[in-house]
């Protein structure tokens, strides 16, 4: 996806992130939102098209979504993405329930 390859330089420390959006066909980011160290509320507004899924950071932390990140993407039927800006590692997840993901690469 276009965009993808500056987001460990953006806010090492802080989390940020964004949504994806499905505009036909074509994966289109949402607005970048950052948050502090470990919290962030991600702008959920799809600048067109359909949200799909959402990614955000854990810096200095672990490729995989807390309780929180899954239950909320449960919630609004979306896949959840994480990446660590230390190591570039990108995992994404789909709940299947409020509590449980699958990794899906
Ligand atoms: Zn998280």
């Amino acid at each position: 996806m276009s965009g993808m390859t500056d987001w460990r330089k953006v806010s090492p420390n802080k989390e940020h992130g964004f949504v994806i959006c499905n505009c036909n066909g074509k994966l289109v980011k949402g607005k970048q939102t950052v948050g502090t160290k470990n919290s962030l509320k991600v702008d959920a507004n799809c600048p067109c098209g359909n949200l799909v899924a959402s990614f955000h950071t854990h810096p200095k932390g672990i490729p995989e979504p807390s309780p929180k990140d899954i239950s909320e993407s449960y919630k609004r039927g979306i896949d959840c993405c994480i990446g660590v800006p230390e190591t570039g590692v990108v995992k994404c997840y789909r709940p299947v329930s409020k509590s449980k993901a699958k990794i899906l690469r």
